[in-house]
């Protein structure tokens, strides 16, 4: 099975002192999908991505232990179209019966959901399973279809002008803009509590409880997951791969290994930055930050060159949980494939109340897992791969806690946390979802906050950038626009859709519209 081929000889840096048209930090999806969308836009001939880490991918990315290899990420969201626009290839498996396996505890008995794949499809499932509410369940969908269609009129930095339009235009999208998820189930009548748990699986998703999820990332979500989703035949990271060979292609350069340390800022514009152990500085015209927020703007660029009020903004921001993920090597005595996992997503979890409780443990610091309170994904690669057996188990929402200092200051209490953590989400796959488990594992492999503050920089080790709160969407999100003059920061929102959104919308910002037409969703002017 072909690995990330990316051997350090592929990577150039010509850097000759020169100002870059463009430097981007950090070489994840979002920073990809910006090279990729500058040079195809023709943005600026000189550009460069610094990575801290040896390997591009960010978040997405595959690793080996003993022979197995794992990977972060699960599910390929509908991004199809911005793939054809790049002309790139990924070999794709779509998944077109059911979406999910859905298994909700209740003291000890357990309900079981399949959604399938599809928004019709899943609007009448839920009609047959609770027949009684199927008046509220068509309207709701209906209205969420519409919604997400008019997020589609949207502008993603808009003029005065379009904001006079926005009423006209996208009358569901202003109506539902401060409404949180469960505020939308209500106003649909929704109170059956198990209905209410199926349908709140979609916000849980990010780690975020139906009463702080924003309406319409919810539904967008939810739609725009189910509607078309696929999983790479190979593994995740063949996708950054493939983005950074077209990049260095079309004359991209970049630098792995190149922490920056500094975005260096001359009167309230940016000119440069600076590399750890580099002597100078890297001129640069233009510079995309795509890590974390807080390190980029207050430890970068520093409070100096900020405002009060946009420094109390980002005090105020709430960075995205984390996860603990378990990742399981099997042998071979273990018949995944007759198990009925083969999907992108099988969750179990314990009744409707549970990422309320999650979330509050996390936003405490700390996490709220306990046998009566747990939210579990479970995907199994090796079906798609056809790799070695793997399983991977996936805890969200989990804080920090102690787990950085654990692992920098005490690591055999780090290795017990993980051990304890470990036990007990292999204790719950086992319980619901695959008898005899623990008797087939070869490799195990956890995976804790630290570890992913460590992939990304991240101090909170937070998975999915900003938490997906109703108060942090749309307009009240951070701009993409900084306060520096010529410092952008795209945070559109998460995930692999998110992140190729990310480079659309600041690519099309610099080049004032010229290719998506300031557009919130991807509708470029030409193929
Ligand atoms: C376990 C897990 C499972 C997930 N599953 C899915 C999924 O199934 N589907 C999905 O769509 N999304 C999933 N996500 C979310 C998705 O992976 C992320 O939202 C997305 O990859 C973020 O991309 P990004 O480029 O914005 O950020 P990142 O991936 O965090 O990339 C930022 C990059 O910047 C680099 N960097 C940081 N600081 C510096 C610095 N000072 N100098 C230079 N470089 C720096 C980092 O090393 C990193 O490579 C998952 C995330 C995790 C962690």
């Amino acid at each position: 099975m072909e690995r990330m081929h990316l051997a350090k000889e592929d990577i150039k840096s010509n850097y000759d002192g020169g100002a870059y048209d463009l430097v981007i930090i950090g070489a994840g999806i979002s920073g990809l999908s910006t090279g990729l969308m500058w040079l195809k836009n023709k943005g600026g001939k000189k550009t460069l991505i610094l990575e801290k880490n040896p390997y591009p991918g960010g978040y997405v990315t595959a690793y080996e232990r003993g022979g197995y290899v794992f990977e972060t990420t699960q599910l390929f969201p509908d991004i199809v179209e911005i793939l054809r626009y790049l002309g790139l290839e990924i070999d794709l498996k779509p998944y077109t019966g059911t979406f999910m396996r859905r298994l909700v505890v209740h003291d000890g008995t357990v309900e079981e959901y399949r959604i399938p794949a599809g928004a019709e499809n899943f609007t009448t499932y839920l009609c047959d399973v609770f027949p009684g509410d199927a008046g509220k369940i068509r309207k709701l969908m209906a209205y969420n279809v519409e919604m997400f269609a008019q997020v589609r009129k949207l502008k993603a930095l808009p003029t005065p002008l379009d904001m006079l339009a926005t009423p006209f235009r996208a009358p569901k999208v202003v109506a539902n803009l401060n409404r949180t998820y469960a505020e939308l189930l209500d106003k649909f009548g929704i109170v059956n509590d198990r209905l209410r748990e199926v349908l709140e699986t979609f916000s849980s998703f990010t780690g975020v409880p139906a009463n702080r999820a924003g309406a319409i990332l919810t539904a967008g979500a939810m739609l725009s997951s189910m509607t078309r989703c696929f999983r790479p035949y190979g593994f995740f990271d063949s996708f950054p791969a493939a983005m950074t060979r077209l990049y260095q292609q079309w004359g991209g350069e970049v630098r792995l290994r190149a922490e920056v340390e500094k975005i260096v800022v001359n009167q309230g514009k940016v000119v440069g930055v600076q590399v750890k152990g580099d002597d100078g500085m890297i001129r640069a015209k233009r510079v995309v930050t795509t890590i974390d927020p807080m390190i980029a703007m207050r430890h970068l660029v520093g409070d100096d060159h900020l405002s009060p009020q946009y420094i109390e903004k980002l005090e105020g921001t709430v960075m995205s949980c984390s996860s603990l993920n378990v990742a399981l090597g099997l042998d071979d005595a273990i018949d995944l494939a007759g198990m009925d996992l083969d999907y992108p997503y099988n969750v179990v979890s314990t009744g409707r109340g549970t990422t309320e409780k999650l979330f509050d443990g996390f936003l405490s610091g700390n996490n709220a897992f306990s046998p009566d309170c747990f939210h579990l994904a479970l995907v199994c690669p090796s079906l798609t791969t056809g790799t070695k057996n793997t399983l991977t188990l996936r805890g969200v929402p989990f804080g920090m806690s102690d787990w950085s200092r654990w692992r920098k200051q005490d690591p055999a209490r780090y290795k017990a946390e993980k051990e304890r953590w470990g036990d007990f989400f292999v204790g719950i796959a086992e319980k619901y979802l695959i008898p005899g488990l623990s008797r087939h594992i070869v490799v195990r492999d956890v995976a804790t906050p630290a570890t992913y503050a460590r992939y990304s920089g991240s101090p909170t080790g937070s998975i999915y950038d900003m938490a997906a709160l109703v108060t942090q969407f749309g307009p009240k999100r951070l701009p993409m626009k900084t306060p520096i003059v010529n410092l952008f920061q795209p945070k559109f929102a998460h995930g692999l859709y998110g992140g190729m959104m990310n480079g659309i919308q600041v690519v099309d910002l610099m080049l004032d519209r010229a290719f998506n037409d300031g557009n919130s969703l991807f509708t470029p002017k030409t193929g």
